[in-house]
């Protein structure tokens, strides 16, 4: 079987498995679908002869593949769950030969992909690409990257390959805030080389840039009476949350940055007369400016507290995880590793900042940088969702050649 025959099976395979994750679930998973996918997975990694491999209870599948050589271990990790954007948890998903032309996603219901909405998708004609019958997103992100790491599996167990060991980490809950990657033990992956195999847009997109990110929480204890005897007495926490949230620039949000630009996000807004409880977003590239950030709103709050000597304000403030890159200056072989493989796949690198985070960030956070390579998917978290099989393909070559490049030494 070749590599395109086996990822278009498994990739159908694992878009039948409903595994979207809960926004606001209990526990790790928070889906039945997605425990499925992990035991799916191992059975799957277990009938090709991959038997060392961890489930644990929080949904978290760690598989190994012992090296024949010694050369440097590496791990690939994608997770299993897929966004809950409102629309149907379940995936149908097929197979159309693309002309060129607009096509329908389900003639029925007139749902159709035009093809100037996603000009992207220009360069894959005459590709077979995967797509749903419009009902909801199609799930490459993240079953693309799963499909990639089991035909990675399936390659190394079947062809004669020199490799160190390879570790394949599969994970729940990233949608909901990176979940699965935060409970990862990364004693449990001990490499050098490791990388998110992720939603991306399209062939070649390589990312080690990313946000540093920070939560603050903050809660305004008032003084509450009734309006009519309050002269003096009332300390309104509505009205001190207020100005907190005055004393931020308001350019200075999602809305009005891009780019490298970091921002301050309010979220969200709780109050009664007793409290309120205010929770902030805090994001930058630059690891200075996101320290300072963070000093700006402990300041703020001092300047409010002292303007309101009678309230109690309080701020939880914690980092939630960082940039990738802040942990290039230690080693920039994980970048020249995948800069090497796709040149030599003859594929055009595309390296974009990700205004976001990345299940890579939060393992970069805990010490052990993780860029995310590309998947071949487009559109995510939308039902026009797309997936050419060549894309997909070429996410596995990349996967097979870095593993290649190890094995063989030819890592300077
Ligand atoms: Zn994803």
């Amino acid at each position: 079987m070749t590599n395109k025959d086996y990822l278009r099976d498994a990739f159908l395979r694992y878009t039948k498995i409903s595994s979207q994750s809960v926004r606001h679930g209990e526990g790790l998973p928070t889906s039945e679908g997605q425990q499925q996918m992990v035991m799916h997975l191992k059975n799957e990694l277990h009938d090709m002869g991959v038997t060392d491999a961890d489930l644990h209870s929080n949904g978290i599948l760690i598989a190994k593949i012992q090296g024949n050589t010694d050369a440097p271990a590496i791990s690939f990790m994608s997770h299993v769950d897929t966004v809950d954007i409102g629309a149907s948890p379940d995936v149908h998903a097929h197979i159309v030969e693309f002309t060129g032309d607009d096509f329908y996603l389900d003639k029925e219901q007139k749902i159709q992909f035009k093809v100037d909405d996603y000009p992207s998708i220009k360069a894959h004609k005459g590709d077979e690409i995967f797509v749903t019958d419009g009902s909801s997103v199609l799930g490459s992100d993240d079953k693309a990257g799963v499909a990639v790491m089991m035909g990675l599996a399936r390659y190394l167990t079947t062809n004669n390959v020199k490799h160190g060991d390879v570790y394949l980490a599969f994970v729940p809950d990233e949608e909901i805030g990176l979940k699965g990657a935060k409970a990862l033990d990364i004693r449990e992956l001990p490499v050098k080389f490791s990388y998110t195999i992720d939603c991306s847009d399209g062939v070649g997109s390589f990312s080690y840039e990313t946000f540093n990110a920070a939560e603050a929480n903050i809660t305004i204890k008032g003084v509450s009476i009734h309006p009519g005897r309050a002269y003096h007495i009332l300390v309104n926490p509505v009205l001190v949350a207020n100005d907190i949230i005055e004393s931020f620039s308001d350019k200075d949000t999602p809305e009005y940055t891009k780019g490298y630009e970091g921002y301050y996000y309010f979220y969200s807004i709780e109050a009664n007369p007793m409290e309120a409880k205010l929770n902030l977003n805090i994001r930058d590239f630059d690891l200075k400016k996101f320290e300072k950030r963070k000093e700006h709103v402990l300041d703020i709050i001092a300047k409010i507290q002292k303007k309101h000597p009678k309230a109690e304000i309080t701020v939880d403030m914690y980092d939630v995880y960082a940039n990738i890159a802040n942990y290039l200056s230690q080693d920039k072989k994980p970048i020249e590793l995948v800069e090497k493989s796709l040149a030599n796949l003859g594929i055009e690198i595309q390296r974009a900042p990700l205004r976001g985070g990345t299940d890579g960030s939060v393992l970069s956070a805990k010490g052990l940088m993780t860029p995310n390579i590309f998947t071949g998917g487009y559109n995510v978290h939308s039902i026009f969702e797309y997936l050419p099989l060549a894309a997909l393909e070429k996410s596995l070559d990349n996967t097979i050649e870095m593993v290649r490049i190890l094995g063989e030494g030819e890592l300077k």
